[in-house]
């Protein structure tokens, strides 16, 4: 029995940190994990004291909202320079959104072809679409379905009425597949939008109030209320105040399947501080807002919130240089900085930052989109994806990152460490200067049979 590769390092696992750990590796997947000495391997890599991850699992990323699917080229390159091993792509690709078997099959084609970390899909549906295929993107392996109750796109990014997503709440409602939502009212946003652009109010100070928390709140209740009719698992994608996770928690604690999600640059942005440095570079929706950082922390604190993500979204700049911050495009490149991002926060709270991180990137999104226990943690018989993390102050230069864009709202900020090395299915695929792998060295990754909730609860 000849084991292929060891890593060395203080080995981060669910159950202890292993100072002189090591992780051995056979045949892709781990075959044990221990500290002090390590058995005899072809080859050994000494991380010294860095961190030894799970590979991270970014649970929202939009790769194909530009570029379409050749998108995942270049999204893929920059989920492995940052520890990224796995990514969850949600559907609304360029031209059109993954709501059919046909549009499921050409995406895993286009992930074989062009990814160098795995994928997992979200489905969606279309206005008006029967949902005969929603069980058909339920059997190819797709690991939820996302809805907007706001029209970004008519035909990339609809939004899908109330009648629409209580249907496919109750289509959901016997799987373990989470309903994700985007959970912005229109009309609230549509009518502030129009009065901020009325009274000549164009920078990013504009950007939250014209979104306000009430239109965001009320999407969110709107749509839990329906997932509790239906027992459906409603998971909203992205929380931007205290509030919302506390209703998301109210439901879950009344026995429906509620979750929230976190996006890092929540914990990581103000626009009273930063928003004249940034402007539209940190325009997200929903915003990015006022005094909202501790607040949030607090939540992730007290276990309100399922896990973090990046919300990667692979625009250009030039989709941000607009005279006004209404006709500025919402989203940011963020995968490449996620894990470095999320370890800086929790250290600068004095948490266990290391233990947070596998636990909110790796552990729990794996659970969460049935990817556990082949991935998300560095256990026997699991995936060897992994990330190697050194504690190194870095001045975040997104010119050197591998997602083509050459912009970031971290560009000039502070990390507590970097990424210096990612292992997929135990080959080496970042170095710490250069991709590594070959392009198609990703996989798709299918749902598969772990579960958020421990029993079913509904009614
Ligand atoms: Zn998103």
């Amino acid at each position: 029995m000849s084991i292929d590769l060891v890593v060395r390092g203080t080995v981060v696992t669910p159950d202890a940190i292993l100072r002189k750990g090591w992780v051995a590796i056979k045949g892709g997947a781990i075959h044990s994990v221990g500290s002090g000495e390590a058995p005899a391997a072809k080859e050994t890599h000494d991380a010294g004291d860095a961190y030894v991850l799970p590979g991270i699992i970014d649970g929202q990323t939009h790769a194909g909202s530009y570029m379409g699917l050749p998108g995942i080229e270049p999204t893929t390159r920059s989920a492995i320079a940052g520890g990224v091993t796995t990514l969850v792509d949600m559907p609304y690709d360029n031209p059109e959104p993954l709501s059919s078997g046909a549009q499921f099959s050409a995406k895993v084609e286009a992930i074989h072809r062009y990814a160098h970390a795995n994928v997992a899909l979200y489905g969606t549906i279309m206005p008006g679409q029967p949902l005969d295929e929603v069980s058909q993107l339920v059997e190819c392996g797709v690991i939820g379905f996302k809805i907007s109750a706001f029209e970004s796109s008519p035909t990339r990014f609809p939004r899908i009425d109330a009648a629409m997503t209580l249907d496919l709440l109750e289509a959901l409602a016997a799987t373990d597949l989470p309903l994700g939502l985007h959970n912005e009212d229109q009309e609230i946003v549509r009518s502030r939008v129009a009065r901020a652009r009325a009274a000549g109010s164009n920078g990013i100070a504009a950007h939250s109030p014209s979104r306000p928390p009430a239109a965001e709140l009320a999407s969110t209740a709107h749509f839990l209320e329906l997932a509790a009719s239906a027992g459906a698992h409603a998971h909203i994608v992205h929380i931007s105040v205290p509030r919302g996770f506390q209703l998301v928690d109210h439901y879950a604690r009344d026995g429906y399947r509620a979750t929230g999600e976190l996006c890092v640059h929540y914990l990581w942005f103000d626009p009273d501080r930063d928003g004249d440095g940034l402007g539209a570079r940190m325009k997200v929706n929903p915003p990015i807002r006022p005094g909202q950082i501790e607040s949030l922390w607090q939540e992730l604190i007290d276990g309100r919130i399922a896990f973090v993500s990046s919300d990667h979204s692979s625009w250009p700049i030039d989709n941000k240089f607009t005279d006004s911050i209404f006709d500025a495009g919402a989203g940011v490149p963020g995968m490449e900085t996620l894990l470095p991002a999320f370890f800086t926060v929790a250290k600068e709270h004095g948490a266990d930052a290391a233990r947070m991180t596998a636990d909110y990137l790796a552990e729990r999104p794996a659970r969460f989109f049935g990817l556990w226990p082949q991935k998300g943690a560095l256990r026997p018989g699991a995936d060897a994806d992994i990330a190697i993390f050194e504690e190194m102050e870095t001045i975040w230069d997104s010119s050197r990152a591998e997602d083509g864009l050459c912009w970031s709202p971290y560009d000039g900020r502070r990390f507590a460490g970097r990424v210096v090395r990612t292992y997929l299915g135990g080959n080496l695929a970042y170095d710490g200067n250069s991709i590594v792998n070959k392009l198609g060295a990703g996989r798709f990754v299918a749902r598969g049979a772990s579960k958020w909730f421990q029993k079913d609860k509904a009614q």
